[in-house]
Parts: C-alpha cells; structure tokens; sequence
C-alpha cells in the first residue's frame, strides 16, 4: 500500500516527538508499506517567525514571507530524515520544489496548480521513504510559495492525489473529527466517519482540525482520508463520500470562528454592478467575503455589511478606501469583537425546524444575533464573541451531540 501520512505542529512539536513520527513511520514500513510523510513545523514554530517579520513591518513583502515560514517545515523535514536513516531506514527529505509541487503567485495563499510525481516516485522505487515539508511549493518564476494557514494538510492530500495514494492520513493532537472542538466541549463526541461535504462545511467555518481547501481537494480527487492522533492507536475518523454513510445525522457538528471580523458599509451608491463592482474587487485580490447582508434603498443610498478573516482586513480596507475615495461609499466601520457559530449536517436537507432550534438556544442564553446566513446543510450565526464558547456547549446541547 502506498500511504501520505501527515504530521502537524504538535506532532513533531519537539525532538522527541520527531523520534516518536519516526518510530510510527519506521513501523509502516515494516508492516510493508510505501510511505510518504508531509510534516509541519514544529508547533509555534511559524507563529514565532510571523512575529520576527513584524518587528520590522506591518505589512511585510508576501514573497520575503514565504521564503521564511516555509523554513520551519524544512527544518522538521530534514530532522525526521535524519532520524529515520540513523534508525536503519532510508529516507530523503524534500522542499515541495523537489517534491514537484507548482503553484499559482499568490504569495502566502497560493493554490497548488500541479505536482510532478516523477521525482517523489523515483525515489519510492528505490526503496526509500519520502519526508516533504509541507505547506510550500515553487511558482512558475520559481519562487517559494506558502499555501495558507494550515496548508500542510493540503500538500498531504494534494501530494495523496498526484501519487494515486491508497490512504491519506492525517495525524494530529486529537483523537479525529469530533461533534466540536473537544478544547471547548469536553462532551464532544468524536465521529467514526463524516461526508466530505460536511467536513468542508466544518473547516470552512473555523474547525481548524483540517485546512478546508484540503478537504475540498480530497472531495474532487476522491483521497481516502482519515484523521487521527499520532499519541495514540485509537482509530481515527475517515472523511468519505456522503452515499458511503450509513446513517446521516441531523446535526453532525458544531464550528467556532473567533477568527473573522465585521466590515460596515454606509451610503453605498444604490446602482447597479455596484456589488459586483466591491466584491469583485475584494476577490480579485483573494479576500474571503461571507454573510454579505444589504439594507434596503433609502435615497439612492445603501448600507453593506459583510465578514471577513481578520488577517484580511487589512486588504479590505485598502480596497474599501479606493471606494471612499471614488464616493461610492461615504463610511466604513469595522469591528473585531464578532465571532461565528455554525451548525453543520446533511440531515439537514430533509427536516425542518433546525435553525429554528439554534434561535431559539440563543435566545434563551440572552445572546444576540447579529448576521444569520444559511445554506442546505448550514446555518451560521455572528455573535459577540464574548459568548463564543457559551454558544458552542449550549448548541452542543441543544441538538444532543453529546449523547
Ligand atoms: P495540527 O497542528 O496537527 O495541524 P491543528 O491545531 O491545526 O493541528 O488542528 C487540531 C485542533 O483542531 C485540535 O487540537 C482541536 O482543538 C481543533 N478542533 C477544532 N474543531 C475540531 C473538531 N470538530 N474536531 C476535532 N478537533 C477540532
Ligand atoms: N506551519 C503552517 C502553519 O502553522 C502550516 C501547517 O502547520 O499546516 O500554518
Ligand atoms: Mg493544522
């Protein structure tokens, strides 16, 4: 069998735990299997380095980012190596420019845009193991990309694709998927198995278990992919397609996003093309946009609010001002005090009566709603986030996750 198997932060958090992936990966191979590691640096590791660049700028050059948060993959990359040919089993660390992994420009978010799986698979053929760091690749001109937040488990999964893996796993500090973050409901419930399209739905809205164009991406390539601890043996959870399940659960998760921010829009220009015109803009420059909510017209006017990731608000305002600047918004506000709480599950499609039970949770918790937006199997809510985690256990609860 060929196996991905993925380690995050924690995982390889200190030379320790890089011995314990080695063991775990010396044992794959004597039960016969090809493996292929992706690892992430060590836990803290990129946060620490984020902070070095921000001692000499606000807004540092993307490239010059990606040149030094891809290093600290590279270091748990080469580490592992070393510590698995010292244990008798051949292994080559690779940067995702030898592993052939190309992306789009867009420095710190680019998309992987193909992998060359001659280089990995000559070295698999040789008998060797493969450690990759993960969460970088090269552009076409060559230069080190980074794939977002998170975006190990993306190269796992994309690398699961290109190499036709049998198996993708990703090995974290929990036991797999659980009903909500365990940190913040110890009740939850971890989950044997969950639809792509859920747990597309659950990253997408803050379960940071799992980077979500990762999730996407093993949705379209169909990678079997399976969540679990690498502290333990406890079988893990597996992310599959949604006719595989036998039952469908009404609600199968709740997710927290602490990590968005609210932008208001006064006096917008009530024209036509104009949203198109703001949020068009917005994407063009690889803004997240969600829960848009317009007011209705008064004089020719308009008010917008949408969310967006905190760590781009700062894009949002540049491109918001260059409105102000043209009077097709006379103000803009912005508030980082929110949070999003979301129920997800595919039961959804076919019951009622399912964002009416999350109203009315909050209601009774005296916690205000601010922006609801649904979708077939979701309904997101912002709060302020000083309820955040009240709001989780008490949705937890409510939809009887815990039993
Ligand atoms: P890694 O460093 O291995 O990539 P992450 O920190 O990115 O790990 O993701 C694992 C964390 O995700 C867990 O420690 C947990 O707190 C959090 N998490 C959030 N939602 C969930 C969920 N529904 N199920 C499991 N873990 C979750
Ligand atoms: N080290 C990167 C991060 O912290 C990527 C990853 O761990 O997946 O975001
Ligand atoms: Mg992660």
């Amino acid at each position: 069998m060929l196996v991905v198997q993925k380690y995050g932060g924690t995982s390889v958090g200190d030379l320790e735990r890089i011995q314990n992936v080695a063991n775990r990966v010396s044992e794959s191979v004597d039960e016969g299997h090809q493996v292929v590691v992706v690892v992430s640096a060590m836990s803290g590791e990129t946060n620490k380095l984020v902070g070095y660049a921000e001692h000499y700028s606000d807004e540092p050059l993307r490239a010059e980012m990606d040149m030094l948060l891809s290093s600290g993959e590279r270091v748990t990359s080469a580490l592992l190596s070393i510590a698995l040919n010292e244990m008798g089993y051949e292994a080559r660390s690779m940067s995702g420019r030898r592993a052939g992994i190309v992306t789009d420009e867009f420095h710190t978010k680019a998309r992987i845009e193909s992998i060359d799986p001659e280089p990995m698979r000559q070295v698999l053929a040789a008998g060797k193991v493969i450690v990759v760091a993960g969460f970088q690749g090269v552009n076409d001109d060559g230069e080190v990309t980074t794939l977002g937040r998170g975006g190990s488990d993306l190269s796992a999964v994309a690398i699961a694709g290109a190499l036709e893996a049998d198996l993708c796993e990703i090995y974290t500090d929990v036991e797999g998927i659980y009903t909500t973050d365990p940190r913040i409901e110890p009740k939850a419930k971890k989950l044997d198995e969950i639809s792509y399209d859920e747990m597309l739905e659950l990253a997408s809205l803050g379960a940071k278990v799992l980077q979500n164009r990762s999730v996407e991406l093993a949705k379209k390539l169909n990678v079997n992919l399976v969540t679990r601890s690498s502290f333990s043996d406890a079988e893990g959870t597996l992310i599959t397609k949604e006719e595989n399940i036998m039952e469908a659960a009404l609600v199968s998760g709740i997710a927290l996003d602490r990590n968005q921010a609210r932008v208001s829009l006064g006096g917008v220009i009530d024209r036509p093309g104009i949203a198109s015109d703001i949020f068009g803009r917005l994407a063009e420059n690889q803004v997240n946009i969600d829960m848009i909510i317009q007011t209705s017209s008064n004089d020719g006017t308009t008010n917008m609010d949408f969310t967006v990731p905190i760590g781009e608000l700062n894009d949002a305002k540049r491109i918001v001002d260059a409105f102000i600047a043209a009077e097709e918004i006379t103000s803009v506000s912005f508030d980082e005090n929110i949070c999003k709480v979301s129920i997800v599950g595919v039961g959804m499609k076919s019951h009622t009566g399912v964002a009416a039970t999350a109203f009315s949770t909050m209601a009774n918790e005296n916690i205000n709603i601010t922006m609801i937006s649904t979708s077939e199997i979701k309904v997101s809510m912002v709060i302020d986030e000083k309820y955040a985690e009240l709001a989780v256990r008490s949705l937890h609860g409510a939809y009887k996750l815990d039993q």
